[in-house]
C-alpha cells in the first residue's frame, strides 16, 4: 500500500504518521566508513538486504489544538528519479509523492493545515511543498525553519559545501513560499507544545522537535540520524551529514536524553513505517526499540 497513516494520542494531541513514500539507497550513502565485510555482516545479523537499504519516507501531523501541524511535506517527485540518482539498485519498491493521499486516507484536509515546520532543506523533507503548477500545498499555512538553515541554502558559498542539486532543489521550494516563511532560534516554541532544538550536523540548521502535551513527549529526531544502524554504531556516518563533528554531537544531545528520560522517539527514516519508538543506551550508541502497531 502506498498510501499508510497511523493515529495515536500524545496528552492531548493527536499525532498522525504519513506516509510519504519509500526509497531505496546504495549501501555506501549511509555507511561511508565501514569496511564491506563487518557491514555485510552487521546487515545479515540484523535480516537486512546486504545490497541495499530500504527507508520509509514518514511525515508527522500534529493536531496540537488551536494549531494542526504538518512536519515535513514529503519527497514529492523525486522517487520518480530514483534510477537516474542511484543507478543499478532495484527500484520496484521506491515511490515518493504520496503524503496527500496519507493525509487523505486519514482524514486530515491539507487546507486545515495552518503550521508547516522544515526540519531541515533538504530534498525529501520540503519536496511536497508545492504542486505541479508551482503553487503551495498547504494554501492556510505559516511555514517555519531554522533561521540558519535558511541563511545556508540561500547563501553565495552554499554550493561549495554541497551538491549543488540539493542547492536549486531548495532553493526553488522555498522562495515560493518565502514570504511565509518565519525563521526561527533553537528553543524556538512554534506553537503552544512543539519547541525547535537545534541540532546541527546533517546541516546546518537541522533541527529536532520536542513536542508535549499534557505531561506526554515526544521527540521528533528529524536527520539526526538516518537509519537505527547509525543509533547502534555512532562512528558509522552516511554521506549525507555536512558536518559529522556536530552531527556526534547533536546525536549525543537527543539520544542520551531520549534514552534516559524514555521519550518516544519519531524519526523521518527509521523503519519500520510508524517510525515510531524508543532508545536504550547501550555499550557503544543506542539501541532502537521501534514500536510495531497491529494492523
Ligand atoms: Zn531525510
Amino acid at each position: 500500500m502506498k498510501s499508510e497513516y497511523y493515529q495515536f494520542n500524545l496528552g492531548d494531541f493527536e499525532c498522525v504518521s504519513l506516509l510519504d513514500g519509500r526509497f531505496n539507497y546504495p549501501l555506501e550513502a549511509f555507511f561511508t566508513n565501514v569496511p564491506k565485510e563487518q557491514l555485510a555482516e552487521t546487515l545479515r545479523q540484523h535480516d537486512l538486504s546486504t545490497t541495499q537499504i530500504a527507508t520509509p519516507y514518514t511525515c508527522l501531523f500534529v493536531n496540537a489544538g488551536r494549531h494542526k501541524v504538518i512536519i515535513d511535506t514529503g519527497a514529492g517527485n523525486l522517487g520518480k528519479a530514483a534510477e537516474e540518482i542511484f543507478p543499478g539498485l532495484d527500484h520496484s519498491t521506491t515511490f515518493t509523492g504520496y503524503l496527500i493521499q496519507s493525509m487523505e486516507a486519514a482524514g486530515i484536509d491539507p487546507a486545515d493545515i495552518d503550521t508547516v515546520i522544515f526540519t531541515h532543506a533538504h530534498p525529501d523533507h520540503i519536496g511536497g511543498t508545492l504542486d505541479g503548477d508551482g503553487n503551495p500545498v498547504f494554501t492556510n499555512a505559516s511555514y517555519f525553519i531554522a533561521n540558519s538553515e535558511w541563511m545556508f541554502w540561500t547563501s553565495d558559498n552554499a554550493v561549495e559545501q554541497t551538491d549543488p542539486v540539493f542547492v536549486d532543489f531548495a532553493r526553488q521550494n522555498l522562495h515560493p513560499v518565502q514570504d511565509r516563511l518565519n525563521l526561527i532560534e533553537d528553543g524556538a516554541e512554534i506553537v503552544p507544545g512543539i519547541q525547535a532544538i537545534a541540532t546541527p550536523g546533517h546541516t546546518p540548521g537541522h533541527i529536532a522537535l520536542s513536542i508535549s502535551s499534557n505531561g506526554h513527549s515526544l521527540l521528533h529526531a528529524a536527520d539526526i540520524v538516518l537509519y537505527p544502524l547509525h543509533l547502534e554504531h555512532p562512528d558509522w556516518l552516511p554521506a549525507f551529514d555536512m558536518s559529522p563533528k556536530e552531527a556526534a554531537i547533536s546525536k549525543r544531545r537527543i539520544f542520551d536524553r531520549a534514552a534516559e528520560e524514555k521519550i518516544l522517539v519519531f524519526a523521518h527514516h527509521f523503519p519500520p513505517f510508524p517510525n515510531l519508538g524508543y532508545v536504550v543506551k547501550n555499550r557503544s550508541g543506542w539501541q532502537w526499540q521501534p514500536i510495531r502497531p497491529q494492523s
